[in-house]
């Protein structure tokens, strides 16, 4: 269904604001409206217009969506069933485990228009260790969703054919008169025999008892993008709750949550690491291993006279988000030992006493200690 760009599709620069986007979406949808536009491919044209302003004019998505760049966004909504369905065993590794936080994400609320309603949407946890979201990676979710009765291809009859519901006359609503001094006032309800559907079972399936749907656990792959980060979220087109008989599926929203790491922090693209070195690497200049996050060993030279905080930069080693990485940040702590032997201790004070003398009265040693000398 996508055909391009979502700011092309409605015709704006990529810094139009929200009421820039709002207003082409407008224009555009009142164009295009298969109601009003008979032009071959009017509808489909109008439902990229729908989809990219259903992106655009959501903080969230878009954010997403600039971030990833159109096509790792579409593909990341497409994701597809894995195994012939039936209830697997789980298999997720260790560390993606405690997720699963699933609930009606837009669904349910609204004003219920008649005819058949399409699925509601759902929202899902995942949680991701920080080197994934860093590279990027595939995995497989297991989803609890309804799907078509298999029994009646989700018609909810068995015979596959729905008759027009008798008592609203297939329009799904009924009126209800009433007469008051006032004059007459007409109600209109949710037809209660057919739900709003306008249409009933001809034999009610005895599977799903009319409903059309079933319940199933499904195993579903999904690539995570490299660069993804906390909160953002991945639309698997279709994956939600069955539509009516007729009607689309909703979308399966998963949000991702990325756990701490024990040594990298994220900032932006680039990553950060601390090390610790000895006062005397400092002074001296040190070259250490570095580990990257994922268990590469990098050579890096700290120089001679580094101070404390100070931050080394191994270029191109941070996330790669959009094939573009950040860098990788090596802060440089200075621990001071808490013990040394007697040795060290003697040529630490040799050290002092050289400080001393070299500094003259007003030396960064001699200060100290002719502080404490003066207090006693
Ligand atoms: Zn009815
Ligand atoms: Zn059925």
């Amino acid at each position: 269904m996508s055909a391009g760009d979502y700011y092309d599709t409605l015709g704006v620069p990529r810094n139009a604001d929200e009421k820039e986007i709002k207003k082409a979406y407008r224009n555009l949808a009142r164009k295009y409206h298969p109601d009003v536009c008979k032009e071959p491919g009017a509808e489909e044209k109008f439902k990229q217009i729908n989809e990219a302003y259903s992106v655009l004019s959501d903080d969230q998505k878009k954010a997403q969506y600039d971030n990833m760049g159109h096509e790792t966004f579409t593909n990341a909504s497409k994701g597809s069933y894995t195994g012939g369905g039936g209830f697997g065993g789980g298999g997720f590794s260790a560390d993606f485990s405690g997720f699963g936080d699933i609930f009606d994400f837009f669904g349910g609320g609204g004003r219920r228009r008649s005819g058949p309603q399409p699925g509601a949407d759902l929202l899902m946890r995942i949680q991701i260790r920080l080197e994934d979201a860093v590279a990027g990676m595939d995995r497989e979710i297991e989803v609890m969703h309804s799907e078509p009765c298999k029994a009646c291809s989700g018609s909810g009859s068995e015979t596959k054919r729905l008759n027009v519901c008798p008592r609203c006359g297939g329009s799904g609503q009924m009126r209800q008169a009433t007469n008051s001094p006032f004059g007459q006032f007409v109600r209109m309800s949710t037809c209660s025999q057919c739900g709003g559907k306008g249409k009933i079972p001809e034999k009610t399936c005895r599977e799903c008892h009319g409903t059309g749907h079933t319940r199933v656990k499904r195993k579903v792959s999904v690539h995570i993008p490299a660069g993804i980060d906390n909160g953002m979220r991945l639309r698997m087109e279709g994956y939600g709750e069955a539509g009516d008989y007729g009607a689309a599926n909703g979308d399966l929203f998963l949000e991702v949550y990325v756990q701490p790491h024990d040594r990298f922090v994220r900032a932006g693209d680039n990553l950060e690491t601390t090390v610790e070195i000895s006062p005397i690497q400092a002074v001296l200049g040190t070259g250490i291993e570095i580990e990257t996050i994922d268990k590469r060993h990098i050579d890096l030279r700290i120089p001679a006279g580094i101070q404390y905080n100070t931050a080394l930069k191994i270029a191109g080693e941070g996330v790669k988000r959009r094939g573009k990485p950040g860098d990788l940040l090596v802060r440089v702590r200075i621990i001071t030992p808490k013990s040394i032997s007697n040795e060290q201790k003697e040529l630490y004070q040799k050290l002092a006493e050289l400080e001393g003398k070299g500094g003259g009265a007003g030396g960064f040693f001699s200060g100290i200690m002719g502080k404490k000398k003066g207090k006693k």
